[in-house]
């Protein structure tokens, strides 16, 4: 059982890497540019460990209570843990005491709380601003993009954040190309304020190379690496 669960990761992880470097090559990228975040959302601590030893070093995760003990249960494997889901200001506390990247901001509230936690800590966050790409707010979260760009000088200012770039998930039945060239129009809007904030979190298992393509730095596969999930409840 364990050793199947192995390679049965080993062949995704292999299939995501040969994905990422065949969309790199085609948008004329290295393929060293593009960081794989593992999302791991509904999986065990072992998956996490299987994957780090696979050389996985990235972990995403969406629900503070999932996330909590799993850090926990793989704090020896010194990964970079990224919460990419969304986050209520009265879990703030709680995220910024274990994720060294929240990717999922997207309201000054939220800024705040952040800031006012990871002082409150002695630590310092990086952060990205999820744009809404939908333009409805409906499911999954994101500032519209002019709000983006406020929230960007927001956290800029704030001690104990670091502005990172920007994350967005591209709308069920969208054109993910159309999509993440959008997000690409905002990012390029919030790095000509603040050069340094060059991350650009896009592209899931479904889309991944067109992320790429649009110049993601770091993309989000799950279900590519770990297979299909049960709903999240
Ligand atoms: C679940 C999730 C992913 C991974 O989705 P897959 O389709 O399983 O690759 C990526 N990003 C966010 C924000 C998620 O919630």
């Amino acid at each position: 059982m364990g050793a199947d669960r192995r390679e049965q990761l080993a062949r995704n992880v292999t299939l995501v890497r040969q994905r990422v470097a065949r969309a790199s090559v085609a948008a004329g990228r290295r393929p060293e540019d593009v960081t794989v975040v593992a999302i791991t959302k509904t999986r065990p601590a072992s998956d996490v460990r299987i994957l780090s030893e696979l050389g996985i070093v990235n972990v995403g995760e969406s629900r503070d209570q999932e996330a909590r003990p799993k850090v926990d249960a793989c704090a020896d494997l010194g990964l970079t843990w990224h919460f990419v889901g969304q986050l209520q200001r009265n879990k703030a506390g709680s995220v910024a005491r274990y994720a060294d990247v929240v990717q999922s901001v997207d309201r000054a509230p939220l800024v705040d709380a952040l800031a006012r936690a990871a002082t409150s800590r002695g630590r310092q966050l990086g952060v990205c601003i999820q744009v809404d790409l939908a333009g409805d707010r409906a499911g999954r979260g994101g500032a519209d993009p002019q709000e983006a760009l406020r929230l960007a000088d927001l956290v800029a200012d704030r001690e104990g954040l670091d502005l990172l770039g920007v994350m967005a998930v591209a709308p069920l039945g969208s054109d993910p190309a159309e999509a993440f060239g959008r997000l690409a129009t905002v990012h390029d809007q919030i790095t000509s304020r603040h050069p340094g904030a060059v991350m650009r979190s896009a592209g899931m298992s479904g889309d991944l190379e067109a992320a790429i393509a649009a110049g993601a730095t770091h993309i989000r596969p799950g279900s590519a690496l770990l297979g299909a999930r049960a709903p999240l409840k």
